[in-house]
């Protein structure tokens, strides 16, 4: 469930109005994504580059990319449309940690400018580590990080290379790499009392039987929700990077997973996948309302 009941009031504070952490709260409070990060430091091999991280974003359509003072200017003629919109998130098109000026100047002026709104971001978890002291200096309460492994011998699988320390790292060593800052700066996280949720792609073949292990060791290292979500196959979309012929999970294969999943880190069963530009409450897409050419036309 989900209340104040079962929640040390600290913790309560922070998800009662963030409509991804509190499925209560999704029915009443909105949400937006600004589209600042458009590069990546490693490659999913079912990301479609065409179009937003498949981190969080379904894939197919295509976010208007932002400066971070577009992205403010926004975020403030949203917030004075839609009152109910408490949460503003920072997930791509890339990865925002691999864009850490724009991503952190876009929430700077945020703060300054809107203190009262939520800020939020996601990452892939590689750069994490290095950006927990930043994270916590905007009051960031909430961070999102993709964990499809904690077996370099999956993630091999999954990521064909990563950039890291100046130079591309492929195949097992990548995936070890990637997994050691991932918990890492989970851990980190968990420590200065960030809220985390962890997104994780079904990949049918891939990590179907793994990701009750991911479960446990996000669990382990407090992890406030795990959110397990369907790859979006290629055939609607275009072709992934490198999983040509790849489907995604039934309905049936995703909740055989969640359920599996029972008893261990809680698991957000709301998640709608949304775009790294979408306004409004989940399942409501108003992003073409706030285009940047109609921003300029409500002033
Ligand atoms: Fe694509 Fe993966 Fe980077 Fe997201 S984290 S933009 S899915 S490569
Ligand atoms: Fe929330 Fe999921 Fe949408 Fe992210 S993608 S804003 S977690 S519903």
């Amino acid at each position: 469930s989900d209340g104040p009941d079962d929640m040390p009031p600290e913790i309560w504070e922070k998800v009662k109005n963030h409509p991804c952490y509190s499925e209560e709260a999704h029915h009443h409070y909105a949400r937006m994504h600004v589209a600042v990060a458009p590069a990546c430091n490693i490659q999913c091999n079912y990301c479609n580059r065409k179009y937003d991280c498949s981190n969080e974003s379904r894939p197919g359509v295509v976010s208007q990319k932002l400066t971070p003072d577009q992205a403010v200017k926004k975020v403030l003629t949203v917030a004075s449309e839609i009152p109910q919109m408490t949460v503003l998130g920072i997930a791509g098109p890339g990865d925002a940690l691999a864009n850490p000026k724009k991503t952190f100047e876009t929430f700077r002026q945020l703060q300054e400018k809107a203190p009262d709104i939520k800020l939020c971001l996601s990452t892939n978890g590689l750069a994490l580590p290095d950006y927990v002291d930043e994270i916590c200096r905007y009051n960031i309460d909430h961070v999102t990080i993709t964990i499809n492994m904690v077996d370099p011998a999956v993630g091999e699988k999954i990521y064909p290379w990563i950039y890291w320390d100046h130079r591309r790292i492929t195949g097992y060593e990548a995936a070890k790499i990637l997994h050691e800052r991932q918990m890492l700066g989970l851990e980190m996280l968990t420590a200065r009392g960030v809220l985390t949720k962890i997104n994780s792609v079904l990949i049918p073949g891939i990590n179907d039987q793994h990701l009750m292990e991911v479960n446990r060791e996000v669990k382990k290292r407090g992890a406030f929700l795990h959110n397990i979500m369907p790859l979006i196959s290629e055939a609607e979309h275009g072709t992934h990077f490198g999983l040509t012929g790849q489907r995604g999970p039934s309905a049936q294969e995703l909740k055989e997973v969640q359920d599996a999943c029972a008893g261990g880190a809680n698991l957000m069963r709301h998640c709608r996948q949304c775009r790294a530009d979408a306004v409004g409450l989940l399942g409501e897409d108003r992003s073409d309302e706030f285009t940047l050419d109609k921003i300029e036309e409500m002033e």
